[in-house]
């Protein structure tokens, strides 16, 4: 919001308070904002039906307030299986995910009980039969589909297309060589398939297609439980249009509406959950301009803090947090401190005149594949991460400090 003195606050703190307190770079959850979220998806889809996927943002407390809002957690490597369970989440309130999992990860999934493991090649039905031979129980599984469907989203985000490393193909026949496989092992209990078609999905009819394909072939196997995936875009910038929770699950729940009601679905938003509850707090270091080229706004962050326009040209934008209702009336590309020119925050943003050194910028929507995709390069420390709610900020993530630079060198 921003309050009367023209100030942009977040759960009542102003976002100057914020950055004198924390510093910056920093990342601000609005964690009542988390939690409406988590419960606008488990009222559209139902109880126990919602897995968050926690590749979009994951710490200790963002998976406990998961947890506690009755939400389950998709973890796709070790290492996100142990933020959850490190954060008091059980075991088989988590999602075993991943196209490439090792034996050390399915063993970690197994013997802590996970819901149900989403097998994703033949070389992991392998594996679980071994596991099986040396004496592990049989876990509850979901086959990933690969359905064949193209979404309009970045290519590096699509993934229920016929050229996909995710999953077994559909249209070659893999996906029912692998139904007939798992259903004929004693090594897994086949329990559902799945498919996930892409992400940041603005357009509610790749849904529909994908959803079509897998409720058709869900309905033919005999199954008990489809995973229709996540994907649910946002809007980052003001003339982004994103579909609404329940939109989308009104078009999931027409598409199962011929499935018996003892079928149960779920889906795995990550994005729709987390990513307009955060916005990262920069300061300005330098301001360069280029007469008749562009303005030049550094901040202290960068391509270590936000990947996604280096890796997708992502657009964002940007305000000033103590003028944010200003007129953006002049034109800047923001950028960060890393020793590339692709160290880009936003191309071309409209910005209040006179941007000076010393000044705080906020990108907005910064929530989701941010911090998850925090970095060191340069040896930047990471930001740290804090929750705001009705009027308190508590530390969640602390800031990375030099020493901890070095802590791995031998
Ligand atoms: C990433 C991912 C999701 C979540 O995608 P969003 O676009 O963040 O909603 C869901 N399921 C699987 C299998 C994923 O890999």
């Amino acid at each position: 919001t921003v309050n009367t003195n023209g100030q942009l606050s977040i759960g009542g703190v102003e976002v100057k308070d914020l950055a004198s307190q924390f510093d910056t770079p920093l990342f601000v959850y609005d964690e009542n904002h988390l939690r409406e979220r988590c419960r606008e998806a488990v009222a559209a889809f139902g109880a126990d039906s919602v897995i968050y996927a926690t590749k979009a943002f994951l710490c200790k407390a963002m998976a406990k307030l998961a947890y506690e809002e009755g939400v389950l957690l998709d973890v796709a490597t070790g290492g996100e299986f142990h933020v959850a369970l490190s954060a008091g989440v059980p075991g088989n309130r988590c999602v075993m995910h991943g196209n490439n999992k090792s034996v050390d990860e399915l063993r970690m999934a197994i013997t802590n009980n996970v819901r149900h493991i989403v097998v994703d090649s033949f070389d992991e039905l392998n594996r679980l039969e071994a596991l099986h031979a040396e004496g592990l129980p049989a876990p509850r599984v979901q086959l990933r589909i690969t359905p064949g469907v193209h979404v309009n989203t970045h290519d590096y985000v699509s993934t229920g297309q016929d050229d996909s490393k995710f999953g077994f193909n559909l249209n070659n026949g893999d996906a029912h060589r692998a139904i007939e496989q798992a259903r004929a092992s004693s090594a897994v209990d086949l329990v559902g398939i799945h498919c996930h078609i892409g992400s940041n999905v603005l357009a509610i009819e790749n849904f529909e297609d994908a959803s079509k394909v897998m409720v058709d072939l869900f309905a033919s196997s005999g199954l008990q439980e489809l995973t229709l995936g996540g994907g649910l875009g946002v809007a980052y910038t003001e003339k982004d249009n994103a579909p609404t929770m329940q939109q989308w699950a009104d078009v999931l729940k027409r598409a199962a509406s011929s499935l018996p009601p003892t079928a149960r679905v779920y889906v795995e938003p990550g994005r729709s959950i987390v990513a307009a509850a955060g916005i990262t707090v920069y300061e300005v270091g330098t301001v360069k301009k280029i007469d008749g080229i562009r303005t030049y706004v550094a901040v202290d962050g960068g391509m270590s803090d936000n990947m996604r326009p280096a890796l997708y040209e992502s657009e964002y934008e940007v305000f000033d947090p103590e003028r944010t209702t200003a007129d953006r009336t002049e034109h800047a590309r923001i950028v960060g401190k890393h020793c590339e020119s692709g160290d880009i925050l936003v191309f071309d943003a409209p910005v209040p005149p006179n941007i000076a050194v010393g000044d705080l910028l906020v990108t907005p929507v910064t929530g989701a594949y941010g911090y998850s995709m925090a970095n060191n390069y340069n040896k930047v420390t990471r930001p740290a991460v804090v929750f705001v709610a009705d009027g308190a900020a508590r530390l969640v993530v602390r800031r990375e400090t030099l020493d901890d630079l070095t802590r791995l060198d031998v």
